[in-house]
């Protein structure tokens, strides 16, 4: 008779190295975590290099408050981090990240260096780290205010992953699109993307406009047929900003830019709806351009959701869509009168 084979518990580097793989999928899963780093340390500039579609290079430079000398050797670490003291702050987190898992998730799949310097000190420091460790000495360096975080041969160690990824250029593609609606979304903040050695494919200045930002991205095209959207409902604790785009206006993919709470999220049930209440007053088969902040009760949204998964669900989901669907269909009526009016005048 055949017999089972015996069970062992899996060497803990083997164990780290597959939970980091579920954590940073691919190269703009890993830029996402980035960004909204730099964006909790309050950059007002942010640029990011890229080679080989994130996979031999991501790197991204801030201008935030830094990192503390002392703080270098934890950085890394799992659960370390400086936004989540007490089980509670759960509810109230208003910052990005909470769970210190990016960095740490980073350094076991990649070759991570980090450049940072303070308002306090006089240099910059810059250490390496691996499987979350730091990894020689720190080494005092030239450098301006804020982090500068590289991110080498990303799943070298990882043979399956890297070869389940798309081609560079789609890679890039995804990353060009993450950079893109964060930079719409935090129009006071500079964002820059480039190839290394190449001019910027995302460029824009700091203290823009949303407006502008998505007239610069997105092209005046759709920018000149936008609706100004906003909501704001009491019963449910929610308040929507944003804009969507007239009757005038339609394309063959439906761009929807979805922030709930200021992180970049997937809600598939929000999507349809919306572009639902759009079929009545587009041709067939075309869709609007719509660009959703939401900010709800962090209470009410399941902020504790893994990093992969971009799909959000919230308290009353329901009933806080609904009111969203009938607010833009009285955007869009408004619009449509407008537009009648315009063309027989
Ligand atoms: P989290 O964001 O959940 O705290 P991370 O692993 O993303 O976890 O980051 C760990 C810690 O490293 C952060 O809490 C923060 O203190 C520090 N850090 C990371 N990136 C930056 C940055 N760009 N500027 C300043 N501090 C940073
Ligand atoms: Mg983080």
């Amino acid at each position: 008779m055949e017999q089972p084979l015996k069970i062992k518990k899996l060497d803990e580097a083997v164990v780290n190295k597959i939970a980091a793989g579920e954590v940073i999928q691919r190269p703009a899963n890993a830029l996402k975590e980035l960004i909204e780093n730099s964006l909790d340390a309050k950059s007002t500039n942010i640029q990011i290099v890229v080679k080989n579609g994130g996979l031999k290079l991501l790197q991204i430079t801030d201008n935030g408050t830094g990192i503390r000398k002392e703080d270098f050797s934890i950085v890394c670490e799992r659960f370390t981090t400086s936004k989540l003291r007490e089980f509670e702050d759960l509810n109230t987190i208003s910052t990005y990240g909470f769970r210190g898992e990016a960095l740490a998730s980073i350094s076991h799949v990649a070759h991570l260096t980090i450049v940072s310097k303070t308002a306090d000190e006089k240099c910059a420091f810059r250490a390496k780290y691996e499987d979350s460790k730091l990894i020689d000495t720190l080494k005092p360096t030239a450098g301006t205010q804020g982090t500068q975080i590289t991110i080498e041969d990303l799943f070298y160690n990882m043979n399956i992953r890297k070869r389940a990824l798309r081609s560079p250029a789609e890679e890039y593609q995804k990353i060009t699109e993450v950079v893109e609606k964060y930079a719409i979304h935090n129009a006071n903040v500079g964002f820059g993307l480039r190839k290394q050695g190449e001019n910027n494919d995302v460029k824009t200045p700091c203290n823009s406009t949303k407006l502008d930002n998505i007239r610069l991205i997105y092209g005046h095209i759709i920018a000149r047929e936008l609706i100004e959207f906003s909501l704001e409902n009491d019963p449910y604790k929610f308040k929507v900003q944003g804009y969507i785009t007239n009757p005038n206006y339609s394309t063959k993919k439906f761009i929807f830019l979805l922030f709930i709470n200021h992180r970049l999220v997937e809600c598939q049930a929000l999507k349809k709806c919306i572009d639902q209440v759009y079929t009545t007053y587009l041709p067939k088969n075309s869709h609007p351009f719509v660009y959703l902040s939401l900010e709800l009760d962090p209470k009410n949204v399941d902020v504790n959701v893994h990093p992969t998964k971009h799909e959000v669900h919230f308290f009353n989901e329901e009933q806080i869509i609904e009111l969203i669907m009938a607010a833009v269909e009285t955007k869009l009526l408004g619009s449509n009168n407008s537009r009648v009016f315009y063309t027989q005048a």
